[in-house]
C-alpha cells in the first residue's frame, strides 16, 4: 500500500507567534479569587516562548469573574450592567496581575481591550493590527480581553474563543492555544457519551466534524465546543493552526510540548498567504494608477507612498480594497489603502514628508502598505 502523508502535529516550540487564549475557570476560584500559582507558573511558560524568540500574544478572560466577586454580586446570573460594571472593577485587577507575574521576567505587558466592531470594520481592523504589530515589535506581551464595558449584546463577541481566534488572525499568529477544561475536541461529548473519542488532529473542519460539537458544557466559561470550532475555522482560514487542551495543570504551555493530550486543527496555509488570499478576494472601490518608478518599487517589495500615484478613481474609505494599476492602466495587483479617496487626492504626487501640511495631521507614510497588498 502506498505510504499515507502523515501529517504532523505543530509544535509549540516552533510557534513564530503565538496567541494563549485563558478561560475565567482557571484563572479565577469562586471562593478564593485569583488563581496566583497557576498564573505565576504561566508566567514561567511565556517567559520560555519569548526567550525562544516567540512574540506572544495573552487573550484573558476573568474580568468579569474576578468584578463580581470583589462586588459581591453572587453566584446567580448577572444583567448585562452588572457585568459591565463587574468587568470595570475586575479588568483593572486582571491587568496588573499579568504585569505582575511578567514584569519579573523582564516582560512587559500592554493592556488591549477590543469590541468585536473593531475587528470587522476594515479600518479599525487595521488599526488594531498595526498597533499589535508595534507592541509585539517593542517586545510587549498585549493581555486582550472584550471591551465588556462599553460592548452592549449586539456589538459583543461574547465569548472569549472567537475573541482569541481574531486576534490570532489580526496579528498574523502562526499558533492559538485555547486553555481549556476540556483536554481536547470529542466526537462526542465525554460528560455524556462514554464511547466519545478524542482527535489528535483534524485536518479539515468538515460538517462531520461540526455536527459533533455540541452546546455549551461548562458553568463559568462561556464557550462551549460550538464556540472553539468557529474559533477553529477563523483560525485556520487565516493560516493559524489551533490547540484545544486542558490548561488547569501548571504549567499547560510545557505540557503541551511535551505531548500532553489535546486536538490540534492544522492550518493548510500560513498567515501570509491567507492575508494574500483574503485581500484578492475583495471587490475593489476605488484605482490608484501608479508612475514606474513606483511599480518597480512595489515589485522590490516596498510599500506603496503616496509620491508614485499619478491618479486615483473611485469612492473608498479608510481600510477600503482598492486596485493598482501600472501607468498603461493594467491591473498591477489589489491593496487596503489607508486613506480616504479625498484624502489620497490631495497627497497624491507628493512626499510622505508633506502629508501633514497637507491634510492637517501626520497620518501614515505609505498609502497601501505592502503588507496589505497583492501583486
Ligand atoms: N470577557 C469576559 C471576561 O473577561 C469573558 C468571556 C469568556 O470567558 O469567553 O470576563
Amino acid at each position: 500500500m502506498a505510504a499515507l502523508t502523515s501529517l504532523q502535529a505543530p509544535d509549540i516550540r516552533h510557534a513564530k507567534r503565538l496567541v494563549v487564549k485563558i478561560g475565567s475557570a482557571l484563572l479565577v476560584d469562586r471562593a478564593t479569587g485569583l488563581k496566583q500559582g497557576w498564573l505565576s507558573a504561566l508566567a514561567l511558560d511565556v517567559a520560555d516562548a519569548k526567550r525562544r524568540g516567540a512574540d506572544v500574544v495573552l487573550v484573558s478572560s476573568g474580568s468579569i469573574a474576578l468584578g463580581r466577586k470583589v462586588l459581591n454580586l453572587g453566584d446567580g446570573a448577572l444583567t448585562l450592567e452588572q457585568s459591565q460594571a463587574a468587568a470595570a472593577v475586575g479588568q483593572i485587577r486582571l491587568a496588573r496581575a499579568y504585569e505582575e507575574v511578567l514584569a519579573p521576567h523582564g516582560i512587559t505587558t500592554g493592556q488591549v481591550l477590543v469590541t468585536l466592531e473593531d475587528t470587522e470594520d476594515r479600518r479599525r481592523y487595521l488599526n488594531s493590527r498595526a498597533t499589535m504589530e508595534t507592541l509585539l515589535g517593542l517586545g510587549v506581551v498585549p493581555i486582550v480581553n472584550e471591551n465588556d464595558t462599553v460592548a452592549t449584546d449586539e456589538i459583543r463577541f461574547g465569548d472569549n474563543d472567537r475573541l482569541a481566534a481574531q486576534i490570532a488572525v489580526t496579528c498574523g499568529a502562526d499558533q492559538l492555544i485555547l486553555l481549556s477544561d476540556v483536554d481536547g475536541f470529542y466526537s462526542a461529548n465525554p460528560k455524556e457519551d462514554p464511547s466519545a473519542v478524542r482527535f489528535d488532529l483534524v485536518e479539515k473542519i468538515t460538517a462531520q466534524i461540526e455536527a459533533m460539537a455540541g452546546d455549551p458544557i461548562s458553568g463559568m466559561s462561556k464557550g462551549g465546543m460550538k464556540t472553539k470550532l468557529l474559533a477553529a475555522k477563523t483560525a485556520v482560514a487565516g493560516g493559524c493552526a489551533m490547540a484545544i487542551m486542558e490548561g488547569s495543570v501548571l504549567r499547560p504551555l510545557t505540557a503541551l510540548a511535551e505531548g500532553a493530550n489535546r486536538t490540534w486543527f492544522v492550518a493548510h496555509s500560513d498567515p501570509q498567504q491567507a492575508r494574500k488570499r483574503w485581500i484578492n478576494a475583495m471587490k475593489p472601490r476605488g484605482e490608484l494608477r501608479l508612475d514606474a518608478g513606483a511599480v518597480t518599487a512595489l515589485r522590490a517589495g516596498k510599500s506603496l507612498l503616496p509620491a508614485g500615484v499619478t491618479s486615483i478613481a473611485g469612492t473608498f474609505g479608510r481600510g477600503d480594497p482598492v486596485a493598482i494599476l501600472d501607468p498603461a492602466g493594467l491591473v498591477l495587483g489589489k491593496g487596503l489603502v489607508r486613506y480616504t479617496a479625498a484624502e489620497a487626492k490631495a497627497i497624491a504626487g507628493h512626499r510622505s514628508g508633506e502629508i501633514e501640511r497637507i491634510l492637517g495631521y501626520q497620518g501614515r507614510a505609505a498609502l497601501v502598505h505592502r503588507d496589505d497588498m497583492v501583486l
